[in-house]
């Protein structure tokens, strides 16, 4: 729960604009510097330029509500061309055209919400075309936490298998977990905690054959795979083209280097695209029909996102794509070189954990998150089990990519002769 702070009230007087200003300034001295390239997740940076971009774009759109479409007819149009495009760059276009006409979408808040809708389409569909009153759905325990909010929010039975001990998704252990009441499997590209691709073609494959959905968690990798692939760093096979997958999700807001609060959920078949807007007419207001969680929608995020993807283009995306690649293989490279210290898993693109294990020798991971954050202000989540220090790595990495390896060398020098473990134990993610 948020603190409450019991002298704070509303000003008798209203300030003026620059003295609110300086006071946010003020309020913000002790965040995390990703400006610097400091911070390795909640924060995706493709310079300065666009920053300025998506900032004027979402200020254009400050007050208009994308609620209702009708009244903002740019906002609809801005909400389908995201769509589309984002469908193009995960495999809707190398559809055959009679499937390519079937592929839906829908604009959410965020990646959480795009999970969240996937699961609760899921169970909808599991009640409506199965007569399953108690759904379950099967994922591997890499698979993103919002899952486990749907399974909360909408009393989808959580079914987690472990994963393979390279961190993918065990399609066996997938398959047996399945029953009659597995309405959705999940697999993920790639997953959050250890950036690995599962083995998205034999998972959707189990599912089709059982007759059951399929989602694709994209929501990290979907506005950088598709880059990566056409750089030639990148063969597994993950999107739409895959048959069986019947839902993919991928996140504007991360790899798409757009504003926060943008994700994009697409269906492969237009009837279950159907299940997910929520319609009703019981009360006093009128028709109300609404394709996601919140109500009032705020404009801004779409037209940032809209904003940014016209103005990165295919080129511009390629090419922040393989600045991250370049700076996420430097700093694996440098995990790799350094004894004490090893990569989580096989990541695949530049998503990745690592960390040591001190009662094998190795270096301890959160003394080393310690140490990384004393020496150069650096900051990685930390997650567990296994202890782990987790990086995303964006385009904006790379300019600071030789400094952090240097650090990262020096520290677990450092850690090997003094043998210090961290007292602080604790692995934050999200706060409450
Ligand atoms: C970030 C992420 C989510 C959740 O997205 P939010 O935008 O944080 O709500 C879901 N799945 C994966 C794989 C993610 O990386």
């Amino acid at each position: 729960m948020s603190e409450r702070r019991p002298d704070v009230r509303l000003p008798p007087h209203g300030l003026d604009a620059d003295a609110v200003l300086a006071r946010m300034d003020e309020l913000r001295v002790d965040d995390r510097d990703w400006r610097g390239g400091r911070v390795f997740s909640l924060v995706y940076s493709a310079g300065d330029a666009v920053h300025d971009l998506l900032q004027r774009a979402a200020t254009l759109y400050s007050a208009e509500n994308a609620l209702n479409t009708a009244v903002f007819p740019s906002l609809g149009r801005m909400q389908q061309d995201i769509i589309s495009i984002t469908a193009g760059l995960l495999g809707a276009d190398r559809l055959p055209p009679d499937e390519r006409q079937g592929v839906r979408g829908y604009l959410t808040s965020g990646g959480t919400e795009s999970l969240l809708q996937a699961t609760r389409t899921a169970r909808d569909w599991g009640r409506s075309e199965r007569g399953i009153d108690r759904p379950n759905m099967v994922l591997a325990t890499s698979a993103h936490a919002a899952f486990e909010k749907a399974s909360h929010y909408f009393d989808v039975e959580s079914r987690r298998v472990p994963v393979r001990d390279d961190f993918s998704a065990d399609t066996d252990a997938l398959a047996d977990a399945v029953d009659d009441s597995t309405v959705m499997v999940v697999a993920s590209a790639p997953s959050y905690p250890q950036g690995v691709i599962d083995p998205v073609p034999d998972i959707a494959a189990m599912a089709s054959e059982r007759g059951i959905l399929c989602h694709v968690d994209a929501c990290l990798g979907g506005f950088i795979l598709p880059f990566l692939g056409r750089l030639g760093h990148l063969d597994k096979r993950w999107d739409l083209t895959v048959a069986g997958v019947t839902s993919i999700s991928a996140d504007l807001h991360k790899y798409g280097y757009a504003t926060k609060g943008v994700s994009v959920i697409l269906y492969r078949h237009r009837p279950l695209a159907g299940l997910q807007p929520f319609v009703t007419s019981n009360w006093l207001g009128g028709l109300y029909g609404s394709p996601s969680m919140a109500g009032t929608r705020p404009a801004g995020p779409i037209a940032a996102g809209w904003a940014v993807l016209h103005h990165l283009g295919a080129d511009g995306y390629l090419r922040l794509a393989e600045d991250a690649h370049q700076a996420a293989a430097a700093i694996k490279g440098a995990v790799d070189d350094t004894p004490g210290l090893a990569l989580r898993g096989s990541p695949d693109a530049t998503v990745f954990a690592f960390g040591g294990d001190p009662d094998d020798g190795g270096i301890d991971t959160f003394a080393l998150g310690d140490a990384l954050a004393d020496r150069g202000g650096w900051f990685f989540d930390r997650q567990t089990p296994p202890d782990s220090l987790h990086a995303t790595v964006q385009a904006g990495h790379l300019a600071v990519t030789g400094r952090l390896c240097a650090d990262l060398t020096a520290v677990a020098g450092e850690l090997r002769a003094s043998g210090r473990r961290a007292a602080e134990r604790g692995a934050t993610y999200g706060t409450v």
